[in-house]
């Protein structure tokens, strides 16, 4: 039986080794190897070598080839000594990996001769059970969920579709959803929007929306615009978030938001509801079309529907709401295919899903090739007289 000694030092003679100086040059190359730290989550998170990807070793084998699909691309691997990625490096040899190598001295030589590290961002131990069927998808895993608690979604509307999105967003752990809404909470709204409670009628919706958002999450951040979108405030509140949830139902805020999007170059998740239909979209700006390259121009005012008071069945709001949710989700993270040129039409009476694509107007005044300054359009103006609606 070898002692522990004669089988690293065998080890090290059947697998090559890199030492720190030649190790910092590859990885500062235009093609950098594939780093990989294989200490335990403690050591890592104390301190480890910037860009480098942590699996244990204990699960090196079964999750390396998710990681590094691959097998001829160029790895790196790093230990505290040297000793453990030895062994690592030998194991994914035997795995077929082509052009394994061990960092000579691990981190405690890389830090000695004064190469550059960091101590990572990661999740403590409370988020990782909170969000971990979130870590265990790998398209969002746990660079995703970090990636989602420094997103900033605001959020246009409190209402029935605010509630499902605003829930689920926050569920999600979106570190920061800002919230505009000047209405207060009547009980008309609850047969629908459903962050809200009878005990909470006649309270601010954005303050009803924070008691429920912060008590689902308290690693939310809630900014509460108790306001109406208007020209005057948009170019304050806009900038800085990463998208907006549209969950408004008006023309005016509709045309006033599309057009402050696409100057500031935010990602609108658009959805819009009646009786038992529901229509959305991703605007994302000179990606696809914009609003206004489906409508340029406002319809007169009379023949504005969502200028009155429309019925809609309560669970409409929230599938649409729940669908904004999952499209918001999926642009923080870059994942999967937004709903960009695309028109999803739900019908919940004859529980259909159909999907109509649509094109960018090179020719719109507002995202188009010649598009001039933007003019913004305001709510009073548009809406005029008595009839004013509430976000749905
Ligand atoms: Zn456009």
């Amino acid at each position: 039986m070898p002692s522990y000694r004669e089988l690293l030092a065998q080890v090290k003679s059947e697998i090559e080794e890199i030492d720190p100086r030649d190790a910092a040059e590859a990885l500062d190359s235009a093609v950098p190897p594939v780093l990989i730290d294989v200490r335990e989550a403690d050591e890592f998170e104390a301190g480890s070598i910037k860009g480098a990807l942590h699996i244990p070793r204990g699960n090196l084998e079964s999750r390396v080839e998710a990681a590094v699909p691959d097998r001829g691309t160029p790895v790196i691997i790093s230990c505290q000594s040297g000793a453990r990625s030895a062994f690592a490096a030998k194991a994914l040899q035997d795995l077929g990996y082509e052009h394994v190598t061990s960092l000579a001295g691990g981190f405690s030589r890389w830090k000695q001769n004064g190469h550059p590290w960091a101590v990572p961002a990661v999740l403590d131990a409370e988020r990782r059970r909170r969000y971990s069927r979130h870590i265990l998808i790998p398209e969002v895993g746990e660079a995703g969920q970090l990636k989602l608690l420094s997103s900033k979604v605001l959020m246009i509307g409190a209402g029935g579709l605010g509630s499902p999105s605003g829930l689920y967003l926050a569920a999600a752990g979106v570190g920061t959803i800002g919230i505009i809404d000047e209405d207060i909470v009547d009980d008309s709204n609850l047969q629908r929007q459903i962050l809200h409670t009878t005990d909470r009628v006649g309270m601010a919706k954005t303050e009803s929306a924070r008691v429920a958002l912060t008590a689902l999450n308290p690693d939310v951040e809630i900014v509460a615009y108790n306001e109406r979108l208007t020209s005057a405030n948009i170019d304050r509140i806009l900038p800085g978030y990463d998208l907006v949830v549209d969950g408004t139902d008006n023309f005016p805020t509709r045309y006033l938001l599309n057009d402050a999007s696409v100057k500031h170059d935010i990602p609108v998740v658009h959805a819009s509801i009646f009786r038992f239909e529901g229509q959305m979209t991703v605007f994302k700006p000179h990606e696809g079309p914009c609003y206004r390259c489906l409508f340029p121009e406002p319809p007169p005012v009379d023949m504005a529907p969502s200028c009155a008071e429309g019925g809609v069945l309560g669970v409409l709001p929230g599938i649409m709401g729940t669908l904004q949710a999952s499209e918001a989700l999926k642009l923080l993270l870059g994942i999967g295919e937004p709903l960009v040129g695309r028109l999803l039409l739900v019908d919940a009476l004859e529980a259909s899903f159909h999907e109509v694509a649509l094109r960018r107007d090179p020719g719109c005044p507002v995202c188009g090739d010649n598009a001039g300054e933007i003019t913004y359009i305001d709510y009073e103006q548009f809406c005029a007289g008595p009839s004013r609606v509430a976000a749905h």
